[in-house]
């Protein structure tokens, strides 16, 4: 018997608005179509963003206190439904709980962050910059923002994005992944029960007209996207080209440098959660391990028993967890399939192989093992595209030298990281490796909510980045103050 459809309303000023149709959003535990996401497009779009600048001027005007206390109050509901917005990413995202969980705690603190806002929008002033004249700069909102959205964390992503906009005192437009609408609309429901005034926040679902329309509307004065390198490429340009700020976060394709004084287990338990957890579909995933000199033969066994002990299976149910669920659609289960198998082609080694992996309880899901392909080579289509996928490409480096240049050609430069034991190497690591965010013995250096997410290169387009004083930069914009009082005597004020 198949499950009723799930609603996946837009929200305009204040109003959940059903469409009928729209892409189809799978359970990818179980390959079953769960919900339909409509296609919104110009029409809609022009009705959020309408409502959002009216919404504008009193929210703007709403003391920052005030403002902050709507985000302790989505706090408070965002922690009394954690259950419920964990089961919706992983139902409709394919997360394992624990995995879940993880990323709505990462959101949460952005939303904690957000409630700091008095402070962090306090301005600078300097009494007497001329004789008599003062200085004041003022951090105010632009007006409306758009947020657009990629499918890998269904809940996470939107939270670094909005809850700062807001707490600025703009309004705000979402547009999440038509693959995983669903932890947007039940963040969109906690946020109108926190008292959020109408048209604050607003959701219209849809994919490439829903984001064109926003990128080209005039009264959209800022665009906040998190996605691929050629989508964030072609978003930053074109928001750019019609006068909008503009902060693109792209793919990425990360690096793990292993010397051969780190501490093998720690190394090989650190290693396959940033490889393998969240079925690699991060990207801060580490893709690319470089094991200098004789790390490979004391890490590499290792990895690859631990990679085949890594339990495949639904997470849709309350059931036992598994330590991995399923990638996102079948089409991309296919391609990351075929990248492993191209590998081969072009001569690298598959050491730990997940492909055709079956889960018996859920046979149409869009299951994949973990993998591991030795001997990859800088030129190797496995070395030069994102799998996006719960693969891991094993390089062999002379020295550390070696290592850092090769990580240093990649096009993209979000996270790198070194196991080691010697300070030095790790000194030298970090501040030669081309990436904006370093782990020293750390496999995922995703920041949180207070640093920004410094992506470089083909990793991010823009000036500001999303998260810390970075964004609260981003969604406001300043204005510097000179004032100068004439007139004799102070005490002539007080004689009316
Ligand atoms: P995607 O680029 O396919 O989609 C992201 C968003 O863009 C979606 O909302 C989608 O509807 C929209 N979109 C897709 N095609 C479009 C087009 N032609 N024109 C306009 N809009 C379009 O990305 P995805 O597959 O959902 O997410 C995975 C990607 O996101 C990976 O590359 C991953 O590395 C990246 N990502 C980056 C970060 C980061 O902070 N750097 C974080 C998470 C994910």
């Amino acid at each position: 018997m198949t499950s009723p459809l799930l609603p996946c309303p837009d929200f305009i000023a204040g109003e959940w608005l059903a469409r009928a149709g729209g892409t189809a959003v799978f359970n990818p535990s179980t390959g079953d179509v769960i919900a339909e996401c409509p296609a919104g497009g110009a029409a809609e779009v022009n009705a959020a963003v309408e409502v959002a600048a009216a919404a504008f001027p009193a929210w703007r005007d709403t003391p920052p206190v005030e403002r902050a206390r709507v985000f302790f109050k989505y706090r408070q509901l965002v922690e009394a439904n954690f259950d419920r917005l964990c089961q919706t990413v992983s139902r409709e995202h394919g997360k394992t709980h624990a995995e879940a969980r993880g990323s709505i705690f990462r959101g949460l603190e952005n939303i904690e962050y957000a409630c700091g806002i008095p402070t962090l929008l306090f301005g600078d002033s300097l009494r007497n910059i001329a004789r008599g004249v003062d200085c004041d700069t003022i951090n105010l909102p632009l007006g409306v923002c758009a947020g657009i959205t990629p499918f890998n964390f269904p809940a996470m992503v939107p939270l670094w994005m909005f809850p700062t906009a807001i707490a600025c005192g703009n309004t705000f437009v979402l547009k999440p992944s038509e693959k995983v609408p669903l932890s947007a609309v039940l963040l969109g429901e906690l946020l109108e029960q926190a008292g959020l005034p109408k048209g604050v926040f607003n959701i219209v679902h849809g994919g490439r007209a829903t984001v064109d329309a926003l990128l080209t509307h005039p009264k959209v004065k800022a665009i906040s996207f998190v996605g691929s390198t050629p989508i964030a490429k072609y978003i930053w340009e074109t928001g750019t080209k019609h006068g909008k700020r503009v902060q693109a976060n792209g793919g990425a394709k990360n690096y793990i440098v292993i010397m051969p004084d780190a501490d093998v287990a720690k190394t090989v338990e650190n290693v396959s959660v940033a490889a393998f957890g969240c079925a690699g579909e991060r990207c801060m995933a580490g893709s690319t391990a470089l094991a200098v000199g004789a790390a490979a033969e004391r890490v590499l066994p290792e990895l690859v028993k631990a990679a085949k002990a890594i339990k495949v299976g639904r997470t849709d149910g309350a059931a036992p967890q598994p330590d991995m669920g399923p990638v996102i659609t079948q089409q991309h289960l296919e391609r990351v399939e075929s990248l492993v198998a191209r590998g081969e082609q072009e001569g690298a080694k598959v050491i730990a192989d997940g492909r055709g992996v079956r889960v018996a309880d859920a046979p149409r899901g869009f299951y994949l093992g973990a993998t591991i392909v030795d001997g990859v080579q800088n030129n190797m289509t496995l070395a030069q595209e994102e799998v996006f996928g719960p693969v891991l490409n094993v390089m062999r480096m002379d020295d550390l030298d070696a290592a850092i240049e090769q990580a240093n050609r990649s096009a993209f430069g979000n996270g790198a990281a070194i196991f080691t034991q010697n300070g030095r190497a790790a000194r030298e690591f970090t501040l030669r490796v081309k990436a904006g965010m370093v782990g020293v013995n750390v496999g995922v250096p995703a920041t949180m909510a207070m640093f920004p997410f410094t992506g470089w290169d083909d990793s991010f387009y823009g000036d500001l980045h999303i998260q810390g004083k970075e964004s609260v930069q981003f969604y406001t914009q300043q204005k510097v103050v000179s004032s100068r009082w004439f007139g004799g005597d102070v005490a002539d004020v007080w004689k009316k």
